[in-house]
């Protein structure tokens, strides 16, 4: 493993890189994973690893993984990036097609590989709807238990999906906030195994960003948009390209773009304003206080990108969009297209489509 330790992102406490915690002990803020890049940049000049087939494992000496022969993996990642048709230098980054219709998975594969690593039984999550049923998914597959709390708008296609995979679901009344809430609880009351938007999750979904430069022949895009909930995917996205930078694998770093929902956009230019009763359709994007948004503040003002608000309708129009070039999203997929168009980004443009259309039964049609 080449992770070197965990540092906070506020306070600037440290921990070793193994620590079975999930927030900084000493004031409550997200952890972040630091690794010793001299090692990586070692492994990765090799002319194989450029050559190799784009997935999301190839990049493992990028994660906090302590013994790959347990690893937990449904070969997810290796999406396509597909240029688009109708708008020029754009392309889509298509995540519906991972093993559970979203970007997830890369974040899952880590967590649930860290849990086997610890020898837990049993993981808690609180999602809108994707995350449970990666995790439920990735919890199969490892064969340890998963229970997964949503809040009452989650589609009923997905908690359908997470109940298939054999977890169990709670419903709670009001926000993801609450849900978020009640695991925590769990987890202080009886010590299980958490799961989701804590640094795992990000190192995992760095592969997003990583797979981008990849596909591009090692050059960065001159933009990369993606729809922000926690703002997990974004600054796990803006990592991926300062690391590759880091170890010599990327010249120029990209602008990247944050796009949230009119209904819920508690990040605003300068900070981070929780919204209490969010109101959008685009539930996988429905989060009031986004547990990375100082991360994403910090990853927008250095990138030189910005941050959007698209309605309802804009990113309906964008789905709509997306489809007629073959590419079906879910509304919040659609976000990073509405959220480019609006801004009129020019130049090379990575579009992130986070999660697949069959995961919701609404039609926008
Ligand atoms: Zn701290």
């Amino acid at each position: 493993m080449h992770a070197k330790k965990l540092v906070c992102f506020k306070c600037g406490k440290e921990f070793p890189a193994n620590s079975r915690i999930f927030w900084c002990s000493k004031c409550g803020y997200s952890l972040d994973v630091e690794y010793h890049y001299s090692e990586i940049k070692n492994l990765v000049e090799r002319e194989e690893f450029l050559r190799a087939p784009v997935k999301h494992w190839k990049y493992w000496m990028f994660y906090p993984v302590q013994d790959l022969q347990k690893v937990v993996s449904m070969h997810e990642g290796g999406t396509a990036l597909i240029k688009s048709r109708h708008f020029k230098d754009y392309w889509f980054k298509f995540e519906g097609v991972n093993p559970t219709g979203s970007f997830k998975d890369r974040g899952s594969t880590i967590e649930i590989t860290k849990a086997i690593e610890n020898c837990e039984k049993e993981v808690l999550c609180a999602s809108t709807g994707n995350m449970g049923a990666s995790i439920a998914a990735y919890s199969a597959r490892a064969g340890i238990k998963a229970s997964i709390f949503v809040p009452e708008f989650a589609s009923s296609e997905k908690i359908r999906q997470i109940k298939a995979y054999g977890a169990s679901v709670t419903k709670v009344k009001g926000t993801y906030d609450h849900a978020l809430e009640l695991t925590k609880k769990i987890f202080e009351k009886k010590g299980t195994y958490l799961t989701g938007d804590y640094y795992y999750r990000a190192e995992g979904q760095k592969s997003v960003g990583f797979e981008i430069i990849d596909q591009l022949n090692w050059e960065s895009p001159e933009n990369i948009v993606c729809p922000v909930g926690n703002g997990t995917l974004l600054f796990a996205v803006f990592k991926a390209c300062k690391e590759f930078a880091k170890v010599g694998l990327l010249k120029s770093m990209p602008r990247i773009y944050g796009v949230q929902a009119t209904g819920c956009n508690p990040i605003k230019k300068a900070k981070v304003l929780p919204v209490k009763n969010p109101k959008t359709e685009a539930s996988a994007i429905d989060c009031g206080n986004p547990v990375y948004g100082l991360e994403v503040l910090k990853a927008i003002k250095e990138s030189k990108g910005q941050i959007a608000a698209v309605s309802d309708k804009e990113m309906a129009k964008s789905m709509k969009s997306l489809a007629s070039e073959g590419i079906f999203a879910e509304l919040s997929g659609a976000a990073s297209l509405a959220g480019a168009l609006k801004l009129g980004l020019k130049g090379k443009t990575a579009c992130i489509v986070s999660g697949h259309g069959l995961k919701e039964s609404k039609s926008y049609y």
